[in-house]
């Protein structure tokens, strides 16, 4: 198939990985948006939020919770940080694998853009 984390998880392209478990990969976002700026995804290829399913949720659930063990790892849980889901093109999404981002070290504003 061909999607391009898809081929980060099978390692055909680099990537800078922080964390990976039997369900989940983490790896520092090629263009950071902030000083720490991680993509989380699942091992099975998902093209949206939108594709979901009831068996998926315990994934979705994990991706959170490698976020939040990241974000105390590096030590900005407490101070704060962004996750954010991107789906499809009005949201912003670009990469159609599901990923959550995780941003952190710097101050964030609201509404996002
Ligand atoms: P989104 O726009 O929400 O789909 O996010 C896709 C993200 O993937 C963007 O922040 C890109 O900078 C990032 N990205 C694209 N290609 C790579 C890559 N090869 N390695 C790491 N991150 C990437
Ligand atoms: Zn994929």
């Amino acid at each position: 198939m061909d999607c391009l984390f898809c081929k980060i998880i099978k390692r055909e392209i680099p990537a800078d990985i922080v964390y990976e478990d039997d369900e989940v990969l983490a790896f520092n976002d090629i263009n950071p948006q902030a000083p720490t700026h991680i993509l989380i995804i699942p091992k099975t290829h998902i093209a949206t939020l939108n594709d979901i399913e009831e068996p998926d949720l315990a994934m979705i659930g994990r991706l959170q919770y490698t976020a939040a063990q990241l974000a105390r790892e590096r030590g900005f849980a407490e101070d704060g940080y962004r996750v954010v889901m991107n789906c499809n093109e009005m949201g912003g999404q670009t990469v159609y694998h599901i990923h959550m981002h995780l941003m952190g070290g710097r101050e964030f504003t609201w509404p996002a853009g």
